[in-house]
């Protein structure tokens, strides 16, 4: 198995979910209706989001680490592809591999465990415990059978005598009226018969594949 082909910043890996300064777009003209707010020109996708917009130009300018570029988000968590190489994310008999920040404190974690990071693949474990910050600190490695993406994650809306006012963000499931109230920035996916694996044989597998 070779190496993921990622792109480069001044030597620096990016990301395939990162957006690159030529995909930011200014947002929209947001307006309010009687059943949810609307975006001047774009229409919802089939589930009833309105996406927040963004170019498709990888590569082009400077990467924006802490900016996730949605419509790579959304083809990863749909298709189960890494979130750093865009490739398949591994998959094994417990099921597809997730790096999540380690809560194991709270009962029942990871089970239904709603994230909106997409799963990784072996040879980019050590790269996304790297450049993810919410992993830095604590990261652990979960195996999940049944991942199902049941939410979006973005800007919710609400609506003062017609005009559209910002409320927080927040998750919202596919379906729920308040979705129609969201600009989607990311798919969220339930986590369903997730097992925690050892992380330090991931890592040392995915040295070997690396350098072989
Ligand atoms: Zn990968």
């Amino acid at each position: 198995m070779t190496a993921p082909q990622l792109l480069r910043f001044k030597g620096h890996p990016v990301p395939y979910i990162a957006a690159w300064s030529s995909e930011t777009v200014p947002l929209p003209r947001v307006l309010a209706g009687p059943g949810g707010i609307g975006l001047v020109g774009h229409a919802r996708d089939t589930d009833g989001v309105l996406w927040r917009p963004f170019g498709l130009r990888a590569g082009v300018g400077r990467p924006e680490y802490g900016t996730v570029h949605g419509p790579r988000q959304r083809r990863c968590m749909r298709r189960l592809l890494c979130q750093v190489c865009g490739g398949p994310a591994d998959r094994d008999e417990q099921g597809v591999l997730w790096l999540l920040e380690d809560n194991r404190g709270e009962p029942g974690w990871p089970e239904q465990e709603m994230t909106t990071h997409p799963p990784v693949c072996s040879p980019c474990v050590a790269l996304a415990a790297d450049v993810c910050p919410h992993l830095r600190s604590k990261v652990v490695a979960v195996r999940v059978r049944r991942p199902v993406v049941d939410a979006v994650y973005g800007q919710r809306y609400f609506s003062e005598r017609d005009a559209p006012i910002p409320g927080r963000r927040d998750v919202v499931l596919l379906g729920d009226p308040a979705a129609r109230w969201v600009i989607g920035g990311r798919l969220a996916a339930s986590l369903m018969d997730a097992t925690v694996v050892g992380l330090p044989e991931l890592r040392a597998e995915a040295g070997a594949r690396v350098s072989g």
